[in-house]
């Protein structure tokens, strides 16, 4: 059985391919959405998900969110006392998700089709099969998870041909794909988006309107915990007026309540200027695959971001057409990955699609531009490939050493989209041996060559002697090798995990936690009381009692969520 799976940002989704349909499973919670967060229990525990959430605030020092931003980076978070790869982490959220899919499917599943952002660069893919390999998970196929999201709806297109544009808002990031369906073939066309656009930016906006709407003193917003707890709640009313045309926002700071109402109306006035921000991404990708709107026949919202009316009528507008509503965009990159998990196991029931892909970056070199005017430019970057070049491509480009005599003609790669060199990503350094003879003598050709897996190959050959010089990019610095991965999956087999069935109460008791954390006085003795009280009847093992207990406390944490009670204001009756 193969798996297809959404490794997200903020949330992480697994699905499955079964008689004939895309179905996602749920988490030992009973939600679809598993929160890509980890924390480290006191006693060494890894807790994945809500639990893991909801401990970011009230354990920062031992919990993490959002690192699949350092995917194919060097950088090591500390949870407690151990230190973690973005690997690592992210393969702890592949092992949760992979041991949910046993839970639900009753066998073992050891291989999966992942998705990875389509600007996702070859170390970043790398480091996401990695993660797999840690999780016990082999990676059928990384899918873009633009293709996967087009890809659920395509499936309902049988024979005919189609555009979609994949319009993307997680929570961080945005993405903008284009891709086109003609016989079998679905290929993208264009990729184009912000990294640093995303749900969070409107959840900010909120903040900062109640900072000023609420009159909370200046001293409010140096309050850290304080400020965490606002953050949370300006989400939640963010998520509400998705569906509602106003909503309220109350917290209770030093002694005082502080309240404001946002109308939905006034809530996408906030928003203007990042509205304006998604019209950049769109208006390039459109531009790079040489389309106008009115040539995309279908809008395909993804990221629960996008769940907003007015991101919807931005949409609306923009391409004359309602986006497709068939799948929730949370889900449906997920939804796409079963699909392709589904046809990776050859179901019959699916016509098997072809996918072609672009590839994000450009690709080139260093060298210096002869201007018009014969005056020379150092330190240029000479694009070879251009971003969203269909794959697998080749291209070549001729260049001569700068002065006779010289003794080598240094090659040095980039990747990026600058008009200098030093602007964008080295990737690679190639050395041709010259003997310093006249400059004519020393020219080469490069040929850059990019596979479907992502790979480049940059191939130079010495004009004067036909001899070839090659060079595969690999991210030597930051891949690990085979014995580090062997040695790292043995260290994450034996860390010990919450087990499942336990995980709703433990996540009950993380919830609690958080909310103690902010109460003061005879509130925060009050809900320390109910942890207590709850932590024994678990101790009891008597189901019954368990059932009953997890109510009462589930109540009180709701009262004092809602009320926004601190320290030491009125206790539930
Ligand atoms: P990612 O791809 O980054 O894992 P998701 O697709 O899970 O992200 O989207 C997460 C973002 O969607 C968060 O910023 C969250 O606040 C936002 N979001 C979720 N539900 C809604 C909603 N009903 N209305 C507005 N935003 C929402
Ligand atoms: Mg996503």
């Amino acid at each position: 059985m193969i798996v297809g799976i959404d490794l997200g940002t903020t949330h992480s989704l697994v699905a499955c391919w079964k008689d004939g349909a895309p179905h996602l499973i749920p988490n030992a919670l009973g939600s679809v959405l598993t929160p890509s967060c980890i924390s480290l229990d006191q006693d060494g525990t890894v807790l994945v998900g809500r639990a893991a959430r909801e401990r970011l605030q009230s354990h920062p020092d031992r919990s993490i969110a959002v690192f699949k931003r350092h995917m194919g980076g060097n950088k090591e978070f500390r949870l407690g006392s151990r230190s973690f790869r973005p690997e690592e982490l992210s393969a702890l959220v592949l092992r949760a998700l992979k041991a949910d899919a046993e839970a639900a499917m009753g066998q073992a599943v050891t291989e999966a089709v992942i998705s990875v952002p389509a600007y996702f660069s070859d170390g970043q893919r790398k480091a996401t099969r990695t993660a797999a390999q840690l999780a016990g998970l082999h990676v059928e196929r990384l899918v873009n998870e633009p293709t996967a999201a087009a890809l659920a709806y395509g499936l309902h297109q049988r024979g005919s041909e189609s555009r979609f544009l994949v319009f993307d808002l997680g929570g961080g990031t945005f993405d903008v794909s284009i891709l086109e369906l003609f016989e079998g073939v679905m290929e993208v066309r264009a990729t184009a988006g912000d990294n640093f656009l995303g749900g969070e930016d409107f959840s900010n906006e909120i903040v900062h309107w109640f900072l000023q709407a609420s009159g909370l003193p200046d001293k409010a917003r140096r309050d850290g915990h304080f400020m965490q707890h606002l953050a949370a709640r300006a989400e939640a009313l963010k998520c509400t007026l998705s569906t509602e045309p106003q909503a309220e926002l109350a917290v209770h700071w030093q002694g005082r309540d502080y309240t404001a109402t946002l109308s939905e109306d006034h809530y996408r006035r906030l928003c203007e200027p990042l509205l304006a921000r998604l019209r950049l991404p769109l208006e390039r990708a459109l531009r790079d695959a040489g389309l106008r709107a009115g040539d995309v026949q279908e809008v395909v919202l993804a990221g629960g971001a996008t769940r907003a009316p007015m991101i919807r009528n931005l949409v609306t507008r923009m391409f004359g057409r309602f986006p497709s509503a068939h799948f929730n965009p949370d889900e449906v990159v997920a939804m796409g990955a079963a699909v392709m998990a589904g046809m990776k196991a050859r179901d019959e029931s699916l016509r098997e699609v072809v996918m072609t892909d672009v590839c994000p970056y450009s690709l080139g070199v260093e060298a210096n531009r002869d201007l018009p005017s014969g005056e020379k430019a150092h330190g240029q970057f000479i694009p070879i490939i251009e971003r969203n070049t269909v794959v697998p491509v080749s291209r070549v480009h001729g260049f001569a050493p700068e002065r006779d005599g010289q003794q080598v003609l240094e090659l040095r790669i980039f990747q990026g989209e600058s008009r200098l060199a030093r602007d964008n990503i080295e990737i690679g350094k190639l050395s041709v041996p010259l003997e310093g003879g006249p400059r004519g003598d020393g020219a080469v050709e490069v040929r850059f060559t990019y596979d479907v897996n992502g790979l480049l190959e940059v191939e130079v050959t010495r004009l004067k002697t036909q001899q070839v010089y090659r060079l595969v990019i690999r991210n030597n610095d930051t891949d690990l090798t085979e014995q580090q991965i062997e040695a790292r999956f043995q260290a994450l087999a034996e860390l010990k995990v919450h087990p499942r069935d336990k995980l709703e109460n433990r996540t009950l008791i993380a919830e609690a936690e958080r909310i103690h954390e902010f109460l003061r006085g005879a509130s925060r003795e009050r809900m320390a009381a109910e942890i207590g009280e709850f932590e024994a009847v678990l101790a009891h093992q008597h189901e019954r009692s368990i059932v009953s207990a997890r109510e009462r406390l589930r109540d009180a944490i709701e009262y004092f969520e809602r009320a926004g009670v601190f320290e030491g204001g009125t206790e539930p009756s």
